[in-house]
């Protein structure tokens, strides 16, 4: 029996792409007689619009789809300060000040999600009262856990690298959002029992980081279901600020969301939009 969920940020109205991973992890959970979630990843104190919240609801019933919601992420926040607190107390998180702009110019590597941090502030810890992120010592928990391995239902049996991704924030320094996506989600699909976590391609690497906190937090270990991605006439995949009418901007205009969904399980892809062949490490 599969529990799936989907798991979208309020940060701006739901795309085609969206409905696809809705429509992926609702089948994947029917199919089994299992438990369909929406979780609203409401962490980013921000950019986060609850009113968002009541639109993709109206969108996933429009599509036919039916779900059990589950806590959104501003109401966890107690959750994720205790998990920080025990990852700190286990000597692996280290205070840092540097700005995006400064790792950019000082980091070699380029990993999954950008520049892979350089250590900078493990090296030589911050001094004085600047506000500070909490980042994840990598190679000490690497050394603490031993080699991970995790399950992709698509693209296989895989090794935990997630030294790929180096020394990740998990506690952010503006306040308004308290934990990283990484922290957060993690905890979030070990609290709401998801055994199947089904989400984009696009996410593939954030898993290596994952499994790593699960061992460390002592969580259960999900399967996952990288699923491919939907791409625009260029390639590109689709996002929310960019080329494609929203799932809202479609029902508003009448079109039939039953009939949508049933082109999006069958892969007809509207409009010259194509699903990606890559299994993985499309950014
Ligand atoms: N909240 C993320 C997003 O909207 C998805 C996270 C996940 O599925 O793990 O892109």
């Amino acid at each position: 029996m599969n529990v799936t969920r989907f798991a979208p940020s309020p940060n701006g109205s739901l795309h085609l792409g969206h409905a696809f991973s809705a429509i992926v992890a609702h089948d994947l959970a029917r199919q089994s007689g299992g438990r369909f979630l929406l979780r609203i990843e409401d962490i980013d104190g921000a950019r986060s619009r609850v009113e968002l919240a009541a639109e993709f609801r109206e969108d996933l019933a429009w599509l036919g789809l039916t779900w059990e919601e589950v806590p959104a992420q501003s109401s966890r926040v107690d959750e994720y300060e205790v998990a920080a607190a025990t990852l700190a107390a286990m000597g692996l998180l280290y205070p840092c000040k540097c700005t995006r702009a400064e790792i950019a110019a000082a980091s070699m590597a380029m990993g999954p999600d950008g520049p892979v941090y350089p250590g900078t502030c493990r090296i030589d810890p911050p001094a004085g009262d600047d506000p500070v992120s909490w980042r994840l010592d990598v190679a000490a928990a690497m050394a603490r856990t031993g080699m991970l391995a995790w399950q992709d239902e698509l693209a296989g049996e895989q090794v935990a690298r997630p030294d790929l991704a180096g020394d990740v924030v998990l506690v952010r320094k503006d306040a308004d959002t308290p934990a990283s996506y990484h922290l957060a989600v993690t905890l979030d699909d070990a609290a709401d029992g998801v055994n199947l976590v089904t989400r984009g391609a696009d996410l593939f690497a954030a898993t290596h980081i994952h499994r790593l906190l699960q061992d460390l937090l002592g969580l259960p270990v999900p399967r996952w279901h990288h699923h491919a991605l939907l791409l625009d006439t260029d390639g590109n995949k689709l996002a929310k600020r960019r080329n494609s009418p929203s799932l809202a901007d479609r029902r508003r205009a009448g079109e039939d969301g039953l009939a949508l969904a049933a082109q999006l399980r069958a892969g007809e892809m509207p409009g010259g939009i194509t699903l990606s062949t890559r299994l993985h490490d499309m950014a």
